[in-house]
């Protein structure tokens, strides 16, 4: 059958990045289950590991998307054709964005948005190919913004993690121990992490300084325990403030921000129980995802749009409620692994990418 969501200009993008087979399983000569015929489309091929094939024989799945990247695109390919360069541009001009990263573990969520954790072992390069998508994203909206004398900028960042329905703030080690309160403002009308540390950045490496130290934190915590970052979903905001006269002579001033999601392990329940994950993570991880993708849907669906949706029910579309209802740009990263072992977790991802944007 085909499962199909394709609408450009609207504000949600979603494209799929597939990694390539690594050693081991190049080494174990696991195939790949995917194969790309080009126009945005993805082909899934051959059933669930352990489903007997003589009930469902030859399966074949065809998805669409708005971009479709195969195992050998670059973090540079990411940066240039995923649409984040709209979402920096949209920030600059005042909207909520997001772009968060979606998949089982090990299928590249993080090596998508930061990159190996080794980049961070030290003073990084920048002119390092394995830079993730956070990285470039920075050096563009400085680029942009260097650009522009007429206009003040300002710029802030904080990077938290959610485990467990609880916010910890990575710029604040402390806070593993006693996690932070999410409250709802009457003033700006959104939910806020209360004492979230909010770093402002002058300067390019301010930006820089704190996607490391939130890395270094996330890796070395007390709380980093038993592969603890594939049980946690990570927040980094840039708010980007700026204020500019009109040729009118009037004051503009806007408030835009964006939000770099990577988001818990996205496996079954079944699978991450016996991996020893506690029912209650695996609880909180598959409620906040399930309320993630329907909030998504509704935005592109604009009767489902004016009508409820559920933000209040996990911490994290709590957190990102505003960039999901306002008039921003929301971009899904759906990050799947090609191998044969994977393919009911590579089903689910690929589905979950599609629901959130057929109409
Ligand atoms: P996740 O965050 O989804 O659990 P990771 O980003 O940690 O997954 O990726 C798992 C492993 O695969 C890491 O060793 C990572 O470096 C490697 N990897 C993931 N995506 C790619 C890619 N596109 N190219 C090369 N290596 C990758
Ligand atoms: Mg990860």
């Amino acid at each position: 059958g085909s499962e199909e969501c394709s609408t450009p200009e609207d504000n949600i993008n979603v494209v799929v990045r597939v990694r390539p087979l690594n050693d081991k399983e190049k080494r174990d000569r696991h195939g790949s289950t995917l194969q790309f015929p080009g126009n945005g489309q993805v082909i899934l091929e051959g059933n669930d590991v352990g489903q007997k094939r003589s009930h469902n024989r030859d399966s074949v799945r065809v998805f669409t998307y708005n971009v479709v990247f195969e195992p050998g695109a670059t973090q540079e390919d990411i940066l240039d054709y995923s649409g984040i360069k709209r979402i920096i541009e949209m920030g600059i001009e005042g909207f909520s964005c997001t772009a968060f990263c979606y998949g089982q573990t090990g299928s590249g969520k993080t090596h998508t948005l930061t990159g190996p954790p080794d980049l961070f072992v030290g003073k990084p390069n920048p002119k390092d190919p394995r830079h993730g998508l956070i990285f470039r994203s920075f050096l563009y909206l400085f680029q942009l913004i260097k650009n522009r004398k007429d206009v003040n900028y300002v710029l802030k960042a904080s990077f938290m993690e959610i485990y467990n329905e609880r916010v910890i703030d990575l710029l604040n080690p402390g806070s593993a121990r006693k996690p932070l309160a999410v409250r709802w403002s009457k003033k700006s009308g959104g939910f806020f992490v209360e004492n979230l540390f909010t770093v402002d950045c002058e300067e390019l490496d301010d930006l820089l300084a704190v996607l490391e130290e939130g890395m270094r934190n996330r890796a070395v915590g007390s709380h980093a325990m038993n592969d603890h970052s594939s049980r946690s979903h990570t927040i980094l905001t840039v708010h980007i403030l700026s204020d500019q006269q009109t040729d009118g002579g009037v004051f503009l001033s806007k408030h835009g921000k964006i939000n770099f999601v990577d988001l818990a392990g996205s496996e079954l329940t079944k699978k991450t129980m016996s991996e020893g994950k506690t029912l209650e993570e695996a609880n909180n991880i598959n409620k906040s995802l399930m309320v993630l993708g329907y909030c998504i849907s509704s935005l592109s669906d604009s009767k489902k749009r004016t009508g409820h949706i559920p933000y209040r029910d996990s911490q994290l579309t709590k957190l990102l409620a505003d960039s999901l209802a306002g008039n921003g740009v929301t971009l899904m990263i759906a990050c799947v692994s090609p191998a044969h072992y994977n393919h009911a977790e590579t089903l689910n991802t690929l589905r979950y990418a599609s629901r959130a944007k057929r109409i």
